[in-house]
């Protein structure tokens, strides 16, 4: 009977150790995974799959079929892991509200899209309501559609662009209802300087008008992969670069094209990179979150 309870003892204390080890194995895995991401020592980039437009008519920028490799976009969103904080640029064409937890493709007007951003996010390590900072490139429904969500990060946004979303009747191409909630978020209104928005350098806002009043770009500076300049809509195709050609539904043409004359004189200027978010080859050859630049 002794034996038998020294037996029992020995294997309840046995048992409790490997419960012990696993939960430290647990504990430690989630450190290992949290840590880093929580407390990043550099910049990391993540790239976000939003989907892709279709069907599109190259006459609406100007171009020709034959002038193109594809009319066909992707739709990108990105977030920005800082050591001081986060930032979410752009966010996506089809709200996650109207997407399937399954992943079947959905279609809207001339967007499909299967992922939802939360989800992307999520496999990031993140939640909208972690994020800090939300800015949109610009106020077309196709950067705007998760808008919402991030209402309660502190929304960096050029006085123009701001004013022509909220005016008592805003432009055709917006989706009001997607980023209505902004209204009351905390707001750092810019008015067309440089914002670096951690203050080191490494992350900046640059004010690029023309394609809405106020379009902005991003600048990442990574450590490993270099400048990267996340441009949004002041171009939508490669083909467009050198040329005049801007799209008919462009809010100031002239605007624009000194928009990108600035901003080519920075590219010579930085070396950084330039992503159109837009252009499908270049979105098809990025790695996409969890993976990311640094
Ligand atoms: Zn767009």
């Amino acid at each position: 009977m002794i034996q038998h309870g020294r037996e029992r003892t020995a294997r309840c204390a046995g048992d409790m150790l490997v419960a012990m080890s696993r939960l430290t194995r647990k504990l430690l895995f989630s450190l290992l995974l949290i840590a880093p991401i929580a407390t990043p020592q550099s910049v990391r980039l993540y790239v976000f799959d939003n989907g892709v437009i279709k069907g599109l008519d190259p006459a609406v920028f100007q171009l020709k079929n034959e002038e193109i490799a594809t009319a066909d976009m992707a739709v990108a969103s990105y977030l920005i892991v800082h050591p001081k904080g986060t930032l979410i640029w752009d966010t996506g064409a089809i709200p996650d509200s109207d997407l399937k937890a399954d992943g079947t493709p959905v279609t809207q007007r001339l967007y499909t899209a299967s992922k939802t951003l939360k989800s992307q996010l999520a496999a990031a390590g993140f939640k909208a309501g972690d994020i800090t900072y939300l800015g949109l490139s610009h106020y077309h429904g196709d950067h705007t559609a998760n808008a919402n969500d991030f209402a309660g990060a502190t929304w960096l946004v050029q006085q123009p662009e701001r004013d022509a979303m909220f005016a008592e009747k805003p432009p055709n191409i917006t989706q009001l209802a997607q980023y209505a909630a902004l209204k009351n978020s905390k707001t750092k209104i810019l008015k067309g300087e440089d914002y670096d928005v951690f203050g080191d350098g490494t992350v900046v806002i640059k004010a690029t008008y023309g394609h809405t009043p106020g379009h902005q770009v991003l600048f990442v500076k990574l450590a490993k992969t270099g400048p990267i300049l996340l441009a949004g809509d002041l171009y939508h195709y490669q083909e467009e670069r050198g040329t005049e050609k801007v799209p008919t539904f462009e809010f100031n043409k002239e605007q624009s094209l000194a928009s990108r004359a600035v901003v080519e004189a920075f590219l010579k200027q930085t070396g950084a990179q330039l992503w159109i978010e837009h252009d499908l080859a270049n979105f098809n050859k990025l790695k996409k979150s969890p993976a990311f630049y640094e």
